[in-house]
């Protein structure tokens, strides 16, 4: 079979401990083999970040912004511990949280379903996608504990010398004042990166606030979305997908309630929490992918888990592993269809599908990885090492691309 060509480079982004093995077995066994592949590489693998001051995790996110589509291995964010185990210069920053300001991008995250794995709310059919607001609100608040009585005060103070202040409560004991901020800017972001999602994938697009409690703040949330869809409103309606706004907590009645398959827009606090209910529901951090998508159209691809250390020591002992690679492998094939679709480049978006249903192929014959055994239902599924796991997942899409 001639290799599937590619016009414009993917940016790569290698990473750590095992997935940084999964990575290599997934290009070995199920990319290099079919497709030419055309790739900007930055190792942005701890020891590669700190031999470069970390220059090469700006780089890589550089080269998204200039290439439009990324795909990012699990990285390391290094803590104490990690300062001692690589000899760092520095605890040097999060590489998702850099790429993710560089971006100015929202993160969406959806679960990979398979009908033997039953979700935990029994009427969810299809994946819920959570995108989170990501600047803000209660994780760039400034609070008091007071110690005596005495008065709170909200306090504004414009350039142009306008004061604004109000009393926010005089206290007769002790208590606690908390003050939060976002910005119009940053809201508006995120409605962006949100209707464009949507429209990416013609999914419905909820998003819910509290703005019958915090009527300006929630209520500015609930105005820059509504004034952002005005852009977007004719493309929905010829997509033929809906943008529905309510209350949060009807939201979430209603996201039980339903089947799935749409996309739920939270603020920071909301989807913090949001989104470990939802993935837990539906199975396993190991199936969950996840996608940041700048409000101008950069997309960079993931899997949401991490490196899996524990899986990498035993790797490094000699012992072969039982690691689930299918976030991995759905990050480049998330990246092949959306440089594909760029490009109009049919082969390489059908590569893509054919990628993904190889995977689900091989789930399908009960093939799988330790994680998944016990979360499958009514069948007797057999537990394969990663590199067993990739080689049948190989053979199935070899059968489909007719190799
Ligand atoms: P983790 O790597 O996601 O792993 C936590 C546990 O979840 C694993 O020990 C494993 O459980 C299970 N698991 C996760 N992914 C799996 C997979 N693909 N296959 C099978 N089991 C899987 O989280 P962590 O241990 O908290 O973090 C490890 C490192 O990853 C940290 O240095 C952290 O900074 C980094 N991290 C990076 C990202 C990112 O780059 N996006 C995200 C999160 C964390 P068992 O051990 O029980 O099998
Ligand atoms: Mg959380």
């Amino acid at each position: 079979m001639e290799k599937i060509k590619m016009t414009t480079p993917l940016v790569e982004m290698d990473g750590d401990e095992m997935t940084r093995i999964l990575w290599k077995m997934i290009k070995d066994e199920l990319i290099l083999p079919f497709v030419d592949l055309k790739s900007e590489y930055y190792d942005l693998g701890l020891p590669n970040r700190d031999k470069t001051a970390d220059q090469v995790t700006i780089d890589s996110a550089l080269a998204t912004k200039k290439y439009g589509v990324a795909v990012k291995c699990a990285t390391i964010t290094p803590n104490v511990q990690r300062m001692s185990e690589y000899n760092l210069h520095q605890m040097w920053k999060s590489p998702n949280g850099t790429i993710r300001a560089m971006l100015d991008g929202t993160v969406f995250r959806t679960p990979i379903t398979i009908p033997s794995i039953h979700p935990a709310v029994k009427f969810w059919k299809k994946p819920i996608t959570i995108a989170r607001h990501a600047y803000g609100d209660v994780y760039r608040d400034v609070e008091i504990q007071t110690t005596e009585p005495g008065v709170a005060k909200l306090v504004f103070e414009g350039v142009s010398g306008k004061r604004e202040e109000m009393v926010i409560h005089e206290f007769k004991g002790t208590g606690v004042i908390e003050g939060m901020h976002n910005t119009d800017e940053s809201i508006r972001s995120f409605a962006h990166a949100c209707f464009q999602y949507a429209l990416d994938v013609k999914q419905d697009l909820w998003f819910a606030t509290k703005d019958t409690i915090s009527k300006k703040y929630d209520g500015r949330f609930k105005a820059i979305f509504e004034e952002v869809f005005q852009e977007y409103k004719e493309r929905f309606e010829a997509a033929g997908i809906e943008y529905f706004y309510t209350l949060i907590d009807d939201a979430v009645a209603r996201v039980m309630r339903s089947e799935g398959g749409f996309i739920w827009a939270c603020k920071n606090y909301d989807g913090d929490v949001m989104s470990d209910m939802v993935s837990t529901a539906f199975g396993s951090l190991a199936m969950m992918t996840s996608v940041l998508v700048s409000p101008d159209g950069k997309y960079e691809y993931e899997a949401a888990h991490g490196t899996v250390t524990r899986h990498y020591y035993k790797y490094l002992k000699g012992e072969e592993t039982s690691t689930n690679p299918m976030a991995t492998i759905f990050a480049w094939s998330g990246a092949f269809r959306k440089r594909g679709e760029l490009d109009k480049l049919p082969d390489l978006v059908n590569y893509a599908n054919q990628l993904e249903a190889a995977c689900f192929d091989t789930l399908g014959e009960e093939l799988v990885t330790k994680d998944l055994v016990n979360l499958m239902d009514g069948i007797a599924p057999r537990a394969l090492t990663s590199l067993q796991f990739l080689r049948e997942i190989r053979t199935n899409l070899e059968k489909r691309l007719g190799c």
